[in-house]
């Protein structure tokens, strides 16, 4: 279930704990629909937020998949995982093939291939830099 991080983090910690076991509660119903009686068989339930994502991950706004990829954006804010520092590459959801598991092996895939071959740097900072800059505009 997909959920958005402002609606989370405006909560003060009381409201957040509360609205957490209610969404848990309405899951459960729902669950109950198609297996009916289940919840007396759980022992154990808990509901992550995207504010959980952003404390276990660090990822901004709890970003499950790093970028988003929709087609209005895909490729321009995504990190190449060549830098212009020599022997430096980078492998995360967050580069351009990044995005989920398989996404993230294909760029350590990518970058392993890179490994100790020379001058393979991106053309400039300057030019790095601007990517990252953009990301944040
Ligand atoms: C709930 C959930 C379900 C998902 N389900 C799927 C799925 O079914 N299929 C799929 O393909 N993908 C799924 N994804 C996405 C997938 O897990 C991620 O895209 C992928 O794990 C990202 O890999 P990564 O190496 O870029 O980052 P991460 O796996 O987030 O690794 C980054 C690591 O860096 C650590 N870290 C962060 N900051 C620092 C710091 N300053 N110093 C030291 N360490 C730091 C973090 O603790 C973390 O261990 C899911 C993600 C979530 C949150």
């Amino acid at each position: 279930m997909l959920a958005g991080y402002n609606y989370w983090k405006g909560m003060d910690k009381i409201e957040y704990e509360k609205t957490k076991r209610q969404v848990t509660e309405i899951l459960i119903r729902r669950v109950e629909e198609v297996i009916p009686k289940i919840s007396k068989y759980i022992e154990l339930a808990i509901l992550a937020t995207p504010l959980t994502m952003e404390r276990y991950t660090g990822n901004r706004d709890g970003a499950a998949y790093g970028w988003s990829r929709n087609v209005f954006f895909y490729g321009s804010r995504h990190m190449n995982i060549q830098t212009p520092i020599r022997n430096l590459f980078l492998a995360s959801n967050w580069t351009k093939i990044g995005g989920g598991v398989e996404g993230v092996m294909r760029s350590a895939d990518r970058a392993y291939s890179l490994i100790g071959k020379a001058d393979i740097h991106t053309s400039s900072c300057r030019e790095y830099i601007g990517i990252c800059l953009n990301a944040e505009s």
